[in-house]
């Protein structure tokens, strides 16, 4: 069939709208008609990093409707409503102890399809699809069942998008990684997309006191609004000392969002004695780290990707809250129809806008 896609084909070059074709569902595959699709920042570092050829489609935030489903598919019907997360085996070890973001065949299944195995083409030449399952910023795709949840049908496919990567993944950092309690205290390094989603799932667990650092003073307002008891500009150089004037002698959890090394430096020293800081960001592949602080004070650094979380449970319980007022996405998102992608693209670069979200008429 014939669709719509935003095409990235040079790092620098603007997405150009163009008509592709689109073959498939193949077996265990679906057909989905995309709503709409979030912008995360790994389509943007992919767009300027992606190995290992160009043209790509990209996007991976993905929501829409059903409309068809290929041989060996059970559990998804034409005119589901959906929201896709990224691909995971099913079958490893890891899969099958619910952590499939660390699925063995991660890599090879959301990195990309390319050539002959892409279901992407132009005038017969392969587009490179399938990135994390998805290639979202299409009018439709071609998916695995295991990157669908459903959802009811009356629920909103733009505010709800973003739940299949970064709304996911902040609020499973602090729901699997983290795990504060009601006398914690947690941090929060960079209030974007992912940060808010931590900041307001540590508020609907009950954690006392929330703190969120920020260079945006329009973000850390927000962050106010959304449950934050103390915010501060990651500007000031006092950072780690405002942190321990409120919460005494330090944060008992934190979470960086920015892949800052200078960033990690503070949050480490902002960490009470037994304090964990989770990474989420992938930036600086390599910061020095003061090896004496974490052993003297015994702190903690913990990886994680999309937040340690099963998205077949975990989203269900963010479109819950969501209903619940407890996740107002409405002041994160702002939608942009597919043509106007560059412009959202910009918003995104430059964090004036928290979760931009193309949306397909
Ligand atoms: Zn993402
Ligand atoms: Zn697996």
């Amino acid at each position: 069939m014939h669709i719509t896609a935003a095409v990235a084909r040079g790092a620098d070059a603007p997405f150009s709208i163009e008509n592709l074709r689109l073959t498939g569902p193949g077996k265990g595959e679906v057909l989905v008609r995309i709503i709409a699709s979030g912008i995360c920042h790994t389509d943007l570092t992919a767009k300027q990093n992606f190995p290992p050829e160009l043209p790509v489609v990209l996007g991976h935030e993905g929501a829409g409707i059903v409309e068809e489903v290929g041989p060996g598919v059970s559990g998804v019907h034409v005119n589901d409503h959906v929201l896709i997360t990224f691909s995971s085996c099913g079958s490893c070890a890891l899969c099958e102890t619910g952590l499939p973001g660390y699925c063995e065949q991660w890599v090879t299944l959301n990195g990309g399809r390319f050539g002959e195995h892409s279901p992407l083409a132009r005038d017969g030449q392969p587009i490179v699809g399938g990135f994390f399952g998805q290639s979202s910023f299409a009018s439709h795709i071609v998916t695995g069942v295991r990157n669908l949840v459903v959802v009811d049908r009356d629920l909103d496919l733009a505010m709800t998008a973003a739940f299949g990567c970064g709304i996911q993944t902040g609020a499973g950092t602090i729901t699997s990684v983290l795990r504060p309690e009601p006398d914690s205290s947690v941090v929060i390094f960079g209030v974007g997309g992912v940060g808010m989603a931590a900041l307001m799932t540590a508020r609907a667990l009950g954690v006392g006191q929330l703190i969120a650092v920020d260079l945006s003073e329009a973000r850390l307002e927000l962050a106010l609004q959304l449950g934050a008891d103390v915010v501060i500009d990651g500007t000031a150089d006092d950072v780690v000392a405002m942190i321990k004037a409120a919460t005494g002698s330090g944060a008992t959890h934190a979470l960086d969002t920015t892949g800052s090394a200078a960033v990690v430096a503070t949050a480490i020293d902002a960490l009470a004695a037994r304090g964990v800081l989770a990474l989420v960001a992938l930036g600086e592949p390599t910061m020095p780290i003061e090896v004496a602080k974490l052993i003297g004070q015994g702190k903690s650094l913990r990886g994680s990707i999309i937040g340690d979380v099963d998205p077949q449970s975990f989203i269900p319980q963010l479109v819950d809250w969501y209903r619940q007022g407890k996740f107002p996405m409405e002041k994160l998102v702002r939608t942009y129809p597919v043509e106007s992608i560059n412009e959202a693209v910009a918003a995104a670069h430059s964090g004036s806008v928290i979760k931009p979200v193309i949306t397909f008429s």
